[in-house]
């Protein structure tokens, strides 16, 4: 089997997700006492998050290529790393190794594109709801309209993120919360949620959704896998 390369811990509480659904595939797939060829470089979030709020993006992707070229140096033959935020510097990791970066943003509009969705809502960070690194890819390469929260409930949603999420608080009044902003995006036109951070699926996990829900995470272990058992 091929040997895939996880840069985590962003939030570790993600990554053990990663983790188990990467193992599990192998094992539903291959059975007996098969389990995913990983290599983890696993960092220290509050480093990261702290270049990202002083918008300190070139430290932060220059710490992320070193990783990626340590996995690459372990025998990594392509890279998934774990978190959405962390894609703004894509640029940067692709441009230090060698081996394919299994992008989370292609994973997303792949799967859109499979439901034939059109206009998606998307829950994140600030950044990712934001800025263009992931909205632009969902437009420009699988032609879907990306539609976000209304600016004061985008800040509770990435307050929770770092406060609350990637601090491994799973909490009643931030799923409320969370599925209310759903229910606005629902009646101005989107079809689909796509959870646009990895900790989400965390929270509402079981969740009763006013929306069709795409856990970010979720479809990326699965292009994930793709990788790991194709030839
Ligand atoms: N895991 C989150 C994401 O998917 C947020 C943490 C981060 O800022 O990297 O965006």
């Amino acid at each position: 089997m091929r040997q895939l390369g996880i840069l985590g811990g962003m939030s570790w509480e993600s990554t053990a997700s990663y983790y188990r659904l990467l193992n599990q595939g192998v094992r539903e797939r291959l059975g007996g006492l098969h389990s995913a060829p990983l290599l983890l470089h696993s960092v220290n979030f509050a480093e990261i998050a702290e270049l990202q709020r002083r918008g300190d993006w070139a430290a932060a992707g220059e710490l992320l290529a070193r990783a990626a070229q340590g996995l690459q140096q372990a025998g990594a033959t392509a890279l998934l790393l774990a978190t959405n935020t962390m894609h703004k510097v894509a640029p940067a990791l692709e441009a230090a190794v060698d081996i394919p970066l299994l992008h989370i943003g292609d994973a997303v509009g792949q799967a859109l594109q499979r439901q034939g969705v059109q206009r998606a809502a998307l829950l994140g960070t600030r950044f990712t709801m934001q800025e263009d690194f992931y909205r632009q890819r969902l437009a420009e390469r699988f032609a879907i309209e990306v539609i976000t929260p209304a600016p004061v409930q985008m800040s509770e949603i990435d307050r929770v993120i770092f406060a609350e999420l990637c601090q491994g608080q799973f909490l009643p009044p931030a799923r409320d919360f969370y599925l209310a902003c759903l229910r606005t995006l629902r009646e101005q036109g989107a079809e689909v949620a796509i959870l646009g951070c990895t900790e989400i699926g965390l929270l509402l996990e079981g969740v009763d959704a006013p929306l069709p829900l795409l856990d970010s995470a979720e479809v990326h272990v699965a292009m994930g896998l793709e990788w790991l058992l194709g030839s």
